[in-house]
């Protein structure tokens, strides 16, 4: 549905900023093909639609090969691979066959060869060709959207001054958004900290998600304004919004280039507690644009994002290769790398994982990776052999218990004597730390502290397993409240446990990167903060207008609160007197967060 007039659609703030341009609507959802049977003398002219289909597909995919360049290699493996798949006996001659055989149109016939040859694929022992059935499905429903003729896109073929908008981004889709020239970006589904809202922010695009029906209510070519700082998108706006949001982008650019300008200086509190802010990165290369906005080393580097658009595992090389990039980047600021966290709401195609009920509870991270040492040991050595080239951090995600960590220090050992042995200099054992991300894992803080060298606290999860609210579900968006007396009880256990053991504690959840909370956090006692890009320069600013002492008085207010719309109210009222005209209202009004 297209619509004329002017409409306002109220979502999730998912990344600050204003994008105003044309609407790219890329819809996702698998397509229905029509089903229905032909006479003989039907026969060909229904064989040519499918070549020309086929021939069309071809064409789009050399088109995106073409735009993509050099920039995008291994993107452009995985789109060779597609367009041998075109040639494939058993897909395409299949189709044409079965169009002959059993007089159906070609869109019938095709879904049809694509679940025989999909089948196929799945009874083959070779994990490769198993993995191949993802391959099949995109090119099939590619030639299947020529056939009806509604157009398949990738994210790459998106042009210059465009909204994105869609139902939902996969993590793949998600991962190559910073090779495209898109302004903002405007979803149906996703929370406040599901993968698509971390990536955008982590690239600076103003994002309105959770939105449940922009994609139906928004057609390629409408204008669009992405408030990503209101959460609002206003669809085909009347002229006077459009020309107030002009303004106010404007206003907004002015507040972050002031902001920018001080990114570099260090966040100490006006009563002189110097807070380190680290930088949370998805690939090795956003290391310089991380540490360029301001950010005081890597404080979380998701590794798992390596493992994403491409056809095969990266190998125990070039993984090596990625995180001595990354450390050398950092110096002396050092980087913490978190070993792979597929799995849940971050799917990888090549690694298989079973069919489960609830994966979000299931096989994934760190489990996955201690039963499965083929995926785990390569990782273990690749991170040993970086960290002879500078200050990185090992850190595991998803832990549960105390049997994990043992685990997982017993097959570092091993893989470290296994380099040692092989003639690998390691002088030493980098530091090991786990991610407190369960509420199981927070309420033995003190044993997890006794065990391990640091903690990071990933308040997403934490969040998400605590209050039981799927992170990447609209409909639950509005329990997620970082305020609950459950989780400020929770942080204090996590800290006190981390102070009394002598261990370091950071917070690397989106909850980190939210000004609203800094002061709050500051009075729990947090220094070291890591966070996306977009979110430095604007915590720095609001740590540096604080007094710790007033921090914790608010805290202690806080404490003593019933409910989380309670906490939240009081922080809203008092934030604004404690920053002052310190930092712009255009980049940060505490009142925007009163519940
Ligand atoms: C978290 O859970 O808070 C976290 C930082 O990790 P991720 O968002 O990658 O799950
Ligand atoms: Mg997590």
């Amino acid at each position: 549905m297209n619509l004329v007039g002017s409409i306002t659609l109220k979502g999730i703030a998912a990344s600050p900023g204003i994008a105003i341009g044309r609407a790219y609507l890329l819809d996702r959802r698998r397509v229905a093909p029509p089903k229905r049977h032909i006479t003989p003398h039907e026969v060909e002219a229904e064989v040519a639609r499918f070549n020309e289909a086929v021939r069309e597909s071809e064409r789009q995919l050399r088109e995106v090969k073409l735009k993509l360049g050099a920039a995008g290699t291994e993107h452009i493996q995985i789109l060779e691979a597609h367009e041998l798949m075109l040639h494939d006996p058993m897909l395409v001659d299949g189709a044409r066959q079965m169009v002959r055989d059993q007089l159906i149109n070609a869109e019938w016939a095709l879904k049809k060869t694509t679940k025989s040859v999909r089948e196929l694929f799945s009874h083959i022992q070779d994990e490769y060709f198993r993995e191949r059935r993802a391959d099949v499905d995109y090119v099939a429903d590619r030639v299947l959207r020529n056939l009806m003729g509604t157009s398949q896109t990738a994210v790459t073929e998106i042009g210059p001054g465009s909204v994105l908008i869609a139902h939902d981004l996969s993590p793949s889709d998600t991962a190559l958004l910073q090779q495209t020239p898109v302004l903002g970006l405007a979803l149906d589904v996703g929370g406040m900290t599901s993968h698509t809202a971390i990536v955008a922010r982590n690239h600076k695009l103003p994002a309105v998600i959770g939105l449940e029906h922009v994609s139906d209510v928004i057609g390629s070519g409408d204008i669009v304004i992405v408030d990503g700082s209101a959460g609002l998108v206003l669809v085909n706006p009347a002229l006077e919004d459009l020309q107030r949001y002009q303004q106010q982008a404007m206003r907004y650019s002015v507040g972050r280039a002031a902001l920018d300008a001080h990114a570099q200086e260090p966040a100490t509190t006006l009563d002189g507690v110097h807070v380190r802010v680290a930088g949370n990165i998805e690939l090795h290369d956003e290391t310089g644009f991380v540490l360029d906005s301001g950010a005081e080393g890597i404080g979380l580097y998701r590794t798992e994002f390596l493992y994403m658009n491409r056809d095969a595992l990266p190998d125990e090389e070039e993984q090596y290769r990625h995180y001595r990039e990354v450390v050398e980047r950092c110096g002396p600021l050092g980087a913490t790398l978190r070993t792979l966290d597929i799995g849940g709401d971050k799917l990888v195609s090549h690694v298989k994982l079973p069919k489960e009920a609830n994966p979000a509870m299931g096989l994934r991270a760190l489990r996955l990776c201690l039963r499965e040492s083929s995926l785990f040991r390569p990782q273990l050595r690749a991170l040993l052999r970086a960290s002879v080239h500078g200050e990185l951090r090992i850190m595991v995600p998803f832990v549960s218990g105390l049997a994990e960590v043992r685990a997982v220090k017993r097959l570092l050992a091993e893989c470290h004597a296994e380099l040692l042995a092989e003639g690998v200099a390691l002088p030493r054992l980098p530091a090991l730390g786990i991610m407190v991300e369960l509420p199981s894992a927070a309420a033995i803080a003190d044993i997890l502290a006794r065990e391990v060298d640091f903690f990071a606290i990933g308040t997403n999860d934490l969040i998400q397993y605590a209050l039981a609210i799927d992170r990447a579900n609209e409909h639950v968006g509005y329990l997620y409240h970082p305020l609950h007396p459950a989780l400020l009880r929770m942080l204090q256990f996590i800290l006190r446990s981390g102070a009394e053991a002598g261990i370091r504690v950071s917070m690397c959840g989106e909850m980190a990167g939210d000004p609203f909370y800094t002061a709050i956090l500051l009075g729990l006692g947090l220094r070291e903060f890591s966070m996306n890009a977009v979110s430095v320069p604007v915590v720095k600013q609001v740590i540096r207008s604080l007094d710790v002492s007033a921090c914790e008085a608010l805290l202690a207010e806080a404490m003593a609160l019933p409910d989380a719309s309670d906490i939240e109210h009081l922080v809203s009222e008092r934030l604004g007197p404690m920053l002052g005209t310190r930092i712009s209202r255009e980049v940060f009004d505490p009142m925007s967060h009163r519940p």
